[in-house]
């Protein structure tokens, strides 16, 4: 088929599409005038000239050429695609190549309206986007029909992205005018994105399918399955997507890092989204770490039960599915089971914390190998929780934006376990970075008490993550 794709297949996860039009048909005029022209010229012409084989030949051809051009540029014109969606303008062009040239609507500084006569006769216009520094593919809009309705409905939708980045007070700019024709996209609600959450393939108490009928009860729209080492219950939340919701597939990587002040390294979590899950190096890793993490948690039962707490390692391993990574939260629910102690966080808190006499470690992932691993598979990594300290020390700030620089796409600021100034301290960073702001609950079902998207992620920002992954599909329901 010559037809390009559907230039919605273009559109991300979270993108609505506000306006699909072709240029006006008055673009055409310019081509059929210059074509009638041309071939009015090669009929005078071959009067004029001597009669002549050869420049009849050439003329024949000359005007089988012209024809052609208008009839390609017939087919171009028809096949174009201009589309304003509520985060960016795109142009889709090409017949057999498909081109999709875009300007995102963040970046745009300023929208300007141009008309001519003819344009005022024919109903088309020009639009003029003026964008913060870059050259973007889209600086002018030429010949667009309904111009007025477009400009109306598409500075709308800017508006909605200043007025959520402007500070309170401050002047929306060009919002104003917008604001008393409100376009389709200023009425979308922001879909709702929870991008960090355990089943029982790790330690959360929810299988797969139940968490993803949590989120769904909980009106999430994109939601990350994110179990510790393992992507195990990748298949079961895939298969248990009601309508409408969107799953991204992920894991969390136990990680060691670097702490930015020269003392011993600490241990960190990676989120890692996307990324090819057959991926030989992270099939290796996740079955290294998986394998420690069993041998790990056995030690640490025999340890307790040496010193008399009724834990046996095969209780603990009973409740664990296949392929599932066992954690400490494990442990706790043993011991919750037999009444040592009323519930997993009090177990984390007396017995099982970072340091404890019965605290095994296991031997993660240098941070940058994850990084390297994910991306090279096709995903993107986000920092977990880095100023989680109530887990114990944490990295320095700059040791966040050093990975940035190996890699690291994003950080998680809006996390349970962030104190206000530190969310603010992350902002602050991220600000300064290529680094994207996520926020997620990390939700665990009973093994802790934060319900799922309790903390969410702007769509944005997951549009911007999403935007360089080759790993795996987001997947619909
Ligand atoms: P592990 O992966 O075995 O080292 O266990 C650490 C996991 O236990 C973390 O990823 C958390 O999900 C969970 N965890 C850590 N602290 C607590 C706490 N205070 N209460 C409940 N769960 C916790
Ligand atoms: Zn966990
Ligand atoms: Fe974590
Ligand atoms: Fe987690």
């Amino acid at each position: 088929m010559l037809a390009p794709r559907e230039i919605d297949e273009y559109l991300l996860p979270t993108e609505r599409r506000v306006i699909r039009v072709r240029q006006h048909w008055a673009v055409m005029m310019n081509h059929v005038s210059s074509t009638a022209l041309f071939l009015l010229a090669l009929v005078i012409g071959e009067r004029l000239l001597p009669d002549s084989v050869l420049i009849d030949n050439l003329a024949w051809y000359l005007a089988l050429v012209a024809v052609l051009r208008f009839t390609i540029l017939t087919i171009l014109w028809w096949i174009e695609r201009i589309v304003i969606t509520d985060k960016r303008v795109m142009l889709a062009q090409g017949i057999i190549t498909h081109n999709v040239g875009m300007m995102p609507l963040g970046k745009v500084t300023d929208l300007t309206f141009q008309r001519t006569l003819g344009g005022r006769m024919f109903g088309y216009g020009t639009i003029v986007v003026e964008s913060a520094g870059q050259i973007q593919a889209l600086n002018r809009i030429d010949y667009l029909p309904r111009p007025e309705e477009i400009y109306e409905r598409c500075p709308s939708s800017c508006s909605a992205r200043r007025a959520r980045r402007a500070p309170p007070g401050c002047s929306p700019g060009r919002a104003g005018a917008a604001d008393e024709h409100p376009g389709l996209a200023s009425s979308v609600p922001h879909p709702r994105i929870d991008l960090h959450t355990h089943s029982t393939a790790s330690d959360g108490t929810d299988r797969p399918a139940e968490l993803v009928a949590v989120a769904a009860e909980a009106g999430v729209d994109v939601l990350a399955i994110t179990d510790h080492d393992t992507t195990a219950g990748w298949a079961e939340a895939a298969a248990a997507l009601p309508a409408g919701m969107r799953l991204l597939r992920g894991a969390e990587f136990s990680c060691v890092s670097p702490t930015g002040r020269g003392d011993r390294d600490v241990a960190v979590h990676l989120l890692g989204y996307q990324f090819d899950p057959e991926h030989p190096a992270i099939v290796a890793e996740q079955a290294r770490l998986r394998a420690e993490r069993v041998e790990r948690l056995r030690r640490m039962t025999e340890k307790m039960a040496a010193d008399g707490y009724p834990v046996d390692p095969d209780a603990v391993f009973s409740l664990l599915p296949e392929g599932a990574s066992a954690g400490r939260p494990h442990l706790a629910r043993a011991l919750v089971a037999a009444g040592v102690v009323g519930s997993v966080s009090e177990a984390f808190a007396t017995l099982l914390y970072n340091g404890s006499p019965y605290f095994v470690p296991k031997t993660d992932t240098p941070v940058r190998t994850a990084i390297d691993m994910v991306r090279s598979a096709g995903g993107f990594a986000v920092f977990a929780h880095p100023l989680a300290r109530r887990r114990g020390r944490v990295v320095e700030p700059s040791m966040i934006a050093e990975l940035a620089e190996a890699g690291l796409a994003g950080v998680e600021v809006d996390h349970p376990d962030h104190a206000p100034e530190d969310r603010a301290l992350l902002r602050k960073l991220v600000a300064g970075t290529t680094l994207v702001a996520t926020g997620s609950s990390d939700y665990h079902g009973t093994n802790k008490t934060t319900p799922i998207a309790a903390e969410t992620t702007h769509p944005e920002a997951l549009e911007e993550l999403l935007d360089v992954t080759t790993g795996v599909e987001v997947l619909t329901g």
